[in-house]
């Protein structure tokens, strides 16, 4: 099982401290782009009962006046510091190379070799860390406002096709590229170019208007017949696992397909990935709020089994 680790209690201060000091030494992103999980958590949020939504503001600091998504990318800013250092290996997975497909026992596992250290192990982790907070049974050695916020960015992380990728590109990293006229890589191109270019070209570059289309394509369009079955889930450990294998699925089929290093990516690949992208941020979106809706809220969480 996940290997629980020791939290001191936060203080506000800082975690304010250690959003100010990441933002100013941006530290090498490899993961959603701010712009993903901001959207994932803010689609989450605007889906929560009354319930979890108290206690998200609860367990919030402050200072970010009850905005989830003001610290969805922490996780992202403190991975590479020493005390957080151990959660770098929960952003994601690497599956064997072409194997195209997220078997638990196999792929999840740190570079050591160390069981349940991925992003499903993570989120089932977290998830089962929450479920205690609503009864008061915390274990005090968990800090619940940041298992709230580890559990908010793996969503959006799990949901990042190339974040279920190959081992020997690391998810695309390592294929380097041109996204247009600038130098990108492939997991980039996923994490960030596709939603920036598609801000720039349909939205004048406002993000809000670019989310404000996800939710309307669920709330009446597109998908609108499809959320329910997103949200449909007998066992949250079972459906982390699911939305692996969709990722994997999706970097195989559209990810990696047709892509070699070196090329330059630019219209044809964009044009064809990009509603796959932002559907990919709307099921991030639905599914942390079921998630939340059920761990603060008054569904039992039997499907959760203790790690
Ligand atoms: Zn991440």
């Amino acid at each position: 099982m996940l290997i629980f680790r020791i939290f001191r209690k936060m203080s506000l201060f800082s975690l304010s401290f250690l959003l100010c000091f990441s933002l100013i030494c941006e530290p090498c992103v490899q993961a959603w782009s701010k712009e993903g999980h901001t959207m994932t958590c803010k689609i989450a949020q605007d889906l929560l009962k009354p319930e979890a939504a108290h206690a998200v503001k609860m367990l919030l600091p402050d200072d970010v006046n009850g905005d989830l998504s003001a610290l969805c990318v922490w996780p992202d800013q403190v991975r590479h510091w020493y005390k957080y250092r151990w959660t770098s290996s929960l952003h994601f997975i690497d599956t064997p190379d072409k194997a195209c497909s997220f078997n638990y026992q196999r792929d999840c596992h740190d570079s050591h070799g160390v069981k349940d250290m991925c992003v499903v192990g993570a989120i089932q982790n977290f998830t089962n860390q929450l479920s205690h907070y609503r009864h008061g049974t915390s274990d005090r050695r968990h800090n619940m406002t940041e298992a709230l916020l580890f559990l908010a960015h793996f969503m959006g992380d799990i949901h990042q096709p190339m974040h279920v990728g190959f081992t020997s590109d690391e998810g695309g990293n390592t294929i380097d590229l041109r996204w247009f006229r600038h130098k990108s890589n492939l997991h980039h191109v996923w994490d960030r170019e596709i939603i920036l270019t598609a801000a720039a070209d349909y939205f004048g570059k406002d993000i809000n208007r670019l989310q404000e289309q996800i939710q309307g394509n669920f709330t009446h369009g597109i998908w609108s017949d499809d959320v329910a079955s997103w949200r449909d889930c007998a066992d949250i450990f079972s459906c982390v696992k699911k939305y692996a294998a969709e990722s994997i699925n999706i970097a195989c089929k559209w990810g990696y397909k047709d892509v070699e290093s070196g090329e330059t990516l630019s219209d044809e690949y964009f044009n064809s990935r990009y509603s796959i992208v932002m559907k990919r941020i709307a099921q991030g979106g639905v599914r942390l709020a079921m998630i939340l809706n059920r761990v603060f809220g008054d569904h039992q969480m039997d499907s959760i089994t203790a790690t």
